[in-house]
């Protein structure tokens, strides 16, 4: 705790944590060596770690690092925070997002963007998003590990990005009780850590039912690091091939075929597969999630959090919601609340939301019938692309920002845990990650495959 205390202040130019901890970090650190000194050693006893601002945090600032909730501090704790905590984990502060987890590239965030700690020169790159801070914080030392949410990627993308792992559990593994809302039918907690080894252990202690979180699943969480014994000799992994995208980098490919290959030594077989729906995916999410997120972000009215607009004489409740939301939310929260409501709105929604949540279910049904024929895992991608420089994306063209999500809404749709795995790096030096989908329910086979490749 003490080392990552000195690293996180040293590193403040990666723009990874929004707001520090050391007091509690330390009480956190002294009960922790308390109970290791009673013989009592949970599974995450001292190890200091980076919380997303997206977890309320009780009595600490969490923003989501958004405008609109400032000054919030939480009055309770999220539910993952407090099994970290119960497990022996110790918080060392806050990390940096895009604002309300919209984003690829961090740079939506209130507090301006995290910064990728692999470089090229003097060129700043992106960490990723929407956990930027995450992965930054982990990448570059500043934790042992951090918590990230991952609605269309974010966990996966980010740690690919940096070169760690990342892992979006199945929907409902991880309760979402304390974790500001973004697409509720999406978004899933989950670890981002230096190696499979920890994930296992991380995901093992932020899983399990909540009665909190009615889609928390009431189902037994195994011992995820019992399942990495490295040996996945007779498994079935699946090359999707709508997956091999136009314009896709030679190196991108080079690296999905070393990591076949890398499963294929290990004793897999590989085999090719059609998911026929995927060149939906993209459109039905960017329908599906401002849809959900209009819902959601209807709270932030300037009455029951954080920020609220200062009034002129004569203004009414009206006056008062517009202005704050105005002034509160960034562009891309404007633009996702604007398409989210047309999308719904009478005349529109059997044209749009209707027709995305129908391919939804066609997505889903393509991922069943791969693994019905008797896939055990799936391996893509994690992104088209390295990380690219910060501001090189054009903010006026959304559109190609939504485009590093390509490979990996799919599996949020299709509600199924997925994992980015570090397997090699491009010309230039610069970490690359593979993706690997697994069946429902099943993190621990997904993992020890994961381990394979790491
Ligand atoms: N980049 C995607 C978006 O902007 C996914 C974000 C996420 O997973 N939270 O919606």
């Amino acid at each position: 705790t003490m080392a990552c205390l000195t690293a996180m202040d040293a590193g403040d130019a990666l723009g990874a944590y929004v707001h520090k901890t050391p007091e509690i970090a330390l009480d956190q650190a002294r009960a922790a060596d308390a109970r290791l000194a009673q013989g009592d050693a949970p599974a995450m006893c001292g190890i200091p770690l980076g919380i997303k601002d997206l977890f309320c945090t009780k009595g600490v600032p969490s923003q989501a690092a958004s405008n609109i909730l400032r000054g919030f501090r939480p009055e309770y704790e999220s539910t993952v925070t407090t099994r970290l905590f119960e497990a022996g984990a110790v918080m060392l502060g806050k990390l940096n997002m895009d604002e309300f987890a919209m984003g690829s590239s961090n740079e939506t965030s209130c507090y301006g963007p995290a910064v990728n700690p692999w470089r090229i020169d003097d060129r700043e790159l992106t960490p990723g998003g929407s956990s930027g801070g995450s992965a930054a914080a982990v990448a570059g030392d500043l934790c042992l590990a951090a918590t990230g949410t991952d609605t269309g990627g974010s966990i996966r993308q980010p740690a690919a990005f940096t070169g760690i792992v990342g892992i979006k559990p199945t929907y409902g593994r991880v309760s979402r009780w304390g974790i500001v809302a973004f697409a509720s039918s999406l978004d899933q907690a989950g670890p981002m850590t230096k190696s499979v080894r920890d994930a296992a252990i991380m995901l093992g202690a932020m899983a399990g039912h909540d009665p909190k979180d009615s889609t928390s699943a009431d189902i037994p969480v195994p011992d995820f690091e019992a399942a990495l014994t490295g040996d996945i000799r007779g498994k079935k992994i699946g090359i999707p091939r709508e997956y091999r995208i136009d314009g896709m980098p030679a190196e991108i490919d080079a690296l999905w075929h070393r990591g076949a290959e890398m499963l294929r030594d290990a004793g897999a077989e590989i085999v090719d597969i059609s998911l026929p729906h995927t060149k939906y995916a993209l459109p039905a999410y960017y329908v599906i999630a401002p849809a959900e997120a209009s819902s959601n972000l209807a709270r932030y009215d300037g009455v029951r959090y954080g920020h609220r607009a200062k009034l002129s004489h004569g203004d009414g409740v009206t006056e008062m919601y517009e202005k704050t939301r105005a002034e509160g939310f960034g562009h891309e929260v404007q633009r996702r609340v604007m398409i989210g409501t047309y999308v719904l709105s009478a005349g529109f929604y059997d044209a749009y939301y209707n027709r995305a949540r129908k391919v939804r279910a066609l997505i889903k049904r393509d991922f069943e019938q791969a693994f019905a024929a008797g896939v055990d895992a799936i391996l893509t991608p994690a992104t088209p692309s390295a990380a690219f420089g910060l501001g090189e994306m054009s903010q006026a063209d959304p559109i190609q920002m939504y485009l590093n999500d390509v490979f990996t809404v799919t599996v949020n749709l299709a509600g199924l845990p997925g994992i980015s795995v570090p397997v090699g790096l491009d010309g230039q030096g610069l970490p690359l990650g593979l993706q690997l989908i697994g069946r429902p329910w099943e993190e621990g086979d997904l993992l020890n495959h994961a381990y394979v490749l790491e």
